[in-house]
């Protein structure tokens, strides 16, 4: 998500722009960079401007920016803002922004840039805190001379912006060949809200009325600073490239694919689509297919419809998605096989004897296939060997070639090995070089015919001796081509593994698998889902390798893995999977095992909730719903504003044992002590949960919870604890039976409440808290015994409950563990149950329970979530590689030891990579990497591009550490007191 930001609204509002995915500024002055810095923003390039962290942000817009941002992202490497416009055409072809854009006119950005018509202005809107009311669009300004003649066979709406009248007429053009039709129909041009609009910007061009338009705001001062002649044009009505037989009956419709009938499940009041009014729209295609497609606003009272896009077998409950069945050699993959789990050898694979031992001690972990890396001719030799030794040693664990960049080797071990696996995004292609970034239609198909030459062999070879075939994406490794039409987006990821099975299909080769990993569980979930969709659409069923790609290690690694993998599982995704640490290889098979375990679990009792209608979430483009967080009331003698946080609150339940030792429980709970007193710091937990009250006369301990909540520390407690011995100013936890029944009106008139909530209420028991004011928060809590409800689900009910009702509450995730849980086990529950509802944007924090468990495990696990699901850096990320064969060091010393000195800078993300083969592509949205260039010899990289080669090891780790200061990203330490 970009967002533009004027240079005024940076330095004001420093707080907003901490931790936004990217941000656009207006110049990128000394000042500019100076409060960028203050945000921990990286610049980027010169079109751009910085670009922050890319954690999804809260207030994402309903429509879909990849395509945008994959044009946008294009611009700004090449510096070439001309470049821009045959990408922003593919974009408007692109089946998920076909009516996505609207125009900005943004002077600063139109005035630095000498032809608007050769544009891209790139933004999004929603600059506010607060949520819009309106759809959000993703802008593009092109002039009507760049639509009629650059973007061949897309319908623009082209209208004059005149700054004495909101209203103005437009033109709808289509360009056919060499002839232009115009035809011209009212618009209004309706301002975004006033209070949300920064100076000189938004601006919405809308085919409407200006029923909504009730702002105070006028649009003059934007209007001044734009060239009076700015043409403004809004891409309708686009027909799909590919689908050149599909006719778009109304503008209104710019979503439509290879289908027969599309059925609009309802039609905006704002969209007039032929003379329908109904409910349900038909709208025929001259497609001779028979598919349905049902249609939706893309949000409430959007026009833009997109397809309503099935990505799993029911949202309600853990269905698995039935898959064919692929053999990897005698082992059954997919369908309803068990769920198979694999893990890689790290050994050098020319050493036959260490990979062997390696291989049979996976094996006899139960790891179900070992995938072994061949970089080159001699390891594919080797590989023989290997095959041949651990057969005479009774081993026939299936195995599994990873190849990059070598399509003779992959030929070559196909003779031997069970499995192939290919990266799409190396395969026939170099690495991304960004050198070539114009691509016509011309120049794609013929990439796309040597993809098919280079790989048709290779498919042939396995269908020849019956191997099977992983077509496994990295979202870090995309070729150029994709990275042009797509950006390194997960829309991008599925195209570039569908180019490969096209050609397998071709082949009638089926035996093959799908991956589409990253190294950000949000990304991974959105792009397996999108390959999901996009296999429903098309008919296709191959199963799923499922993974989270340089996860780490310990629990960092486990809890990315968690949310990742465990997200899908729920969803009844995924036929395979691998948890990569960077750990011994066989240490990734309990995590597997406990994962596999959840996934199979879930879908063999089917945990769920009864059937509901999901309108609301945003599986595709994340969007978080952010709860209205605690208000200040007049009259309130503490301030609750802190007690939860803004980016996800940490909550823990604390004890009466606690409240005696005043100072260990302040840090335990992460605060900073000054001569004793505690202060909230970057990792404080937030809120407390006291479970039973100190006697009123127990001074010591009431003097405890005075000094936490002076601070804006939450402490919640339960209505029977609050009503027999009160403590000022905590927030009482009632449940629905207490609120139906009245018993907190027991309190004074006032007392803030957190409401428990399962979920799987009946409606008229939600409906009670439309009635309850001073409702704080929500806790979603589901006992952790109840096998059959989906603590997902229930929670997906609740959300969709509180979204149609407009209810804003912050939810918070509770989970009480059982007595005696498995540590590996809490996480992995925690990160599955409650990571699949954060990387969908549903909820505002977390409150882990488990009466066995170190308080510093659960709080730093709590924190692992938040900053897994990119809502709440607390600490350094790393993304550092399982490691394999080509490894060039050690990699578990160096990741300690590189951690042990830089654990201290959150928001800084740090990437540890073994080689430079698949390292710097791999290692996605790092900002510094620390690479295996050659044996005994560190590159270093800053973003992607390398910036010292050949560092000896000894001195790389201060190298490094002296990279981050000269980027201004280094903090000392901490003392503590
Ligand atoms: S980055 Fe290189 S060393 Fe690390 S796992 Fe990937 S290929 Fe192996």
């Amino acid at each position: 998500m970009l967002h533009l930001i004027t240079n005024d609204l940076l330095a004001r509002e420093l707080d907003w722009c901490r931790g936004r995915e990217a941000l656009v500024v207006e110049q990128l002055g000394q000042d500019a960079v100076r409060a960028l810095r203050q945000v921990d923003a990286v610049p980027a390039d010169p079109l751009l401007g910085p670009r922050a962290h890319r954690r999804p942000v809260r207030p994402a817009h309903p429509l879909h920016l990849e395509a945008v941002l994959a044009a946008a992202r294009a611009a700004a490497r090449l510096g070439q803002r001309r470049a821009v416009e045959p990408r922003l055409a593919r974009a408007l072809q692109h089946p998920h922004s076909a009516y996505a854009t609207v125009a900005s006119g943004y002077d600063r950005l139109s005035s630095r840039i000498p032809c608007c018509s050769s544009t891209l202005c790139i933004c999004a809107n929603r600059l506010g805190p607060t949520r819009h009311p309106f759809p959000s669009y993703a802008a593009a300004s092109v002039s009507s001379t760049a639509a009629s003649g650059k973007l061949p066979g897309i319908t623009t709406r082209v209208a004059p912006i005149s700054s004495t009248s909101l209203a103005a007429p437009i033109t709808d053009r289509t360009t056919s060949g060499t002839s232009t039709t115009d035809s011209t129909t009212p618009v209004i041009m309706r301002p975004t809200s006033a209070a949300l609009r920064p100076p000189g910007l938004g601006l919405f061009c809308q085919k409407s009325s200006v029923s909504h338009d009730t702002d105070p705001y006028t649009i003059d001062p934007l209007l001044n600073n734009t060239k009076s002649n700015m043409l403004i044009a809004m891409a309708t009505g686009v027909a799909p490239a590919p689908l050149p037989h599909v006719r778009v009956r109304d503008g209104g419709i710019g979503f439509t694919r290879s289908v027969d009938f599309a059925k609009i499940l309802s039609v905006p009041a704002t969209l007039r689509v032929g003379s329908s009014r109904g409910r349900v729209l038909v709208a025929k295609s001259s497609s001779t297919g028979s598919d349905t497609m049902e249609l939706e606003p893309s949000s409430e009272g959007s026009p833009l419809l997109v397809p309503r896009q099935k990505y799993c077998e029911s949202i309600y409950e853990t269905r698995r998605r039935k898959t064919r069945t692929v053999m990897v050699g005698n082992v059954p993959l997919g369908s309803d096989h068990p769920i198979r789990i694999q893990t890689m050898t790290t050994s050098d694979t020319k050493d036959v004897a260490k990979t062997v031992e390696e291989v049979m001690r996976i094996a006899d972990k139960g790891a179900d296939f070992v995938r072994i890396t061949v970089q080159g001719r001699k390891e594919a030799d080797a590989c023989f060997e290997i095959k041949n030794t651990l057969v005479q040693k009774n081993y026939n664990i299936p195995l599994v070639a990873d190849i990059h960049f070598a399509p003779t080797v992959a030929l070559r071990v196909a003779e031997c090995f069970d499995k192939i696996r290919v990266n799409p995004g190396n395969f026939a292609d170099r690495r991304a070089q960004f050198e070539q970034l114009e691509y016509t239609e011309d120049d794609y198909q013929k990439e796309l015919e040597h993809i098919e030459k280079v790989f048709s062999p290779l498919v042939e070879k396995c269908k020849q001796y019956g191997r099977a075939m992983r077509i496994g994406t990295n979202h870090g490794s995309l070729s150029d081509r994709i990275m042009s039409y797509y950006g390194d987006s997960p829309r991008g990821m599925v195209e570039s593994a569908l180019e490969f099975a096209r050609i397998c299909r071709k082949l009638d080769f089926h035996n093959f698998v799908f991956s589409m990993k990253a190294s950000n569980p949000v990304i991974m979930v959105q792009a397996y889902r999108l390959l999901v969709a996009e296999m429903y659409n098309l008919g296709w069923d191959y199963p799923l390798h499922l993974g989270v790609t340089e996860a780490g290690e310990g629990e960092d690694g486990r809890m990315k893995s968690a949310i990742g993998i465990g997200t899908l599982l729920m969803d009844g995704l995924g036929d395979t999977i691998r948890v990569s640490l960077t750990e011994p290889p066989e240490e990734e098979i309990d995590p597997c095992r406990r994962l596999a375990n959840l996934g199979t679990h879930a879908a063999d009792l089917q945990i769920g909730v009864a059937p509901f209608e999901e309108k609301h979430r945003r599986y595709f483009d994340f969007q978080r719903r952010s709860g209205q967080l605690p208000l200040q009331k007049e009259g309130e003698e503490v301030d609750y504003r802190g007690v939860l946080h803004r980016d996800g609150s940490v909550l823990m339940s604390v004890s009466l044992d606690q409240l005696k030792a005043p100072e260990l429980l302040y840090r335990s709970l992460g605060a900073k002590l000054v001569v004793g007193m505690p202060f909230k710091d970057l990792a404080t937990v937030d809120s407390i949960l006291l479970r039973e009250l100190p006697p009123v006369e127990d001074a010591q301990s009431r003097l405890a919870l005075k000094r936490l909540v002076d601070i804006s520390m939450g402490v919640l407690t339960p209505l029977s604890e609050q009503l027999t011995k009160p403590l000022p100013h905590a927030i009482a936890l009632v449940n629905v039976d207490e609120l139906s029944s009245g018993a907190h009106k027991l309190l004074p008139e006032g007392t803030r409440l957190a409401v428990t909530l399962r979920g799987d209420e009946s409606y008229e028991q939600l409906d009670l808290l439309k009635g309850v004011d001073d409702i704080t928060m929500l806790l979603h809590s589901v006992p952790y015994g109840e096998e059959k409800t989906g603590r997902v689900h229930a929670a997906r009910r609740l959300f969709e409950y509180l979204e149609t009702n407009g209810l804003n509450f912050p939810v918070i995730h509770h989970i009480k563990f059982p007595k005696s849980v498995n540590r590996d086990d809490l996480v992995i529950g925690a990160g599955a149950n409650v990571g699949a509802l954060l990387v969908d944007g549903l909820g505002d924090g977390v409150l882990l329970e488990a009466a066995d468990q170190e308080f510093e495990f659960l709080r730093d696990t709590s924190f692992n979530l938040l900053q897994g699901c990119r809502m709440r850096n607390t600490k350094t990320e790393y993304v550092s590689c399982p490691s394999c064969g080509r490894t060039l060091f050690d990699l578990q010393e160096v990741s300690a030891q590189i951690r042990e000195k830089t654990s201290h800078l959150p928001g800084v993300s740090i990437a540890i990579m073994g080689c430079i083969v698949n390292g710097p592509g791999e290692m996605a949205d790092a900002d510094f990497g620390y690479v295996g260039g050659a044996p005994g010899k560190i590159d270093l990289y800053v973003g992607k591009t390398v910036v010292q080669r050949g560092i000896a090891m000894e001195g790389a780790t201060d190298a490094l550490i002296q990279l981050i200061k000269d980027h201004g990203r280094w903090v000392d330490p901490p003392v503590e007191e």
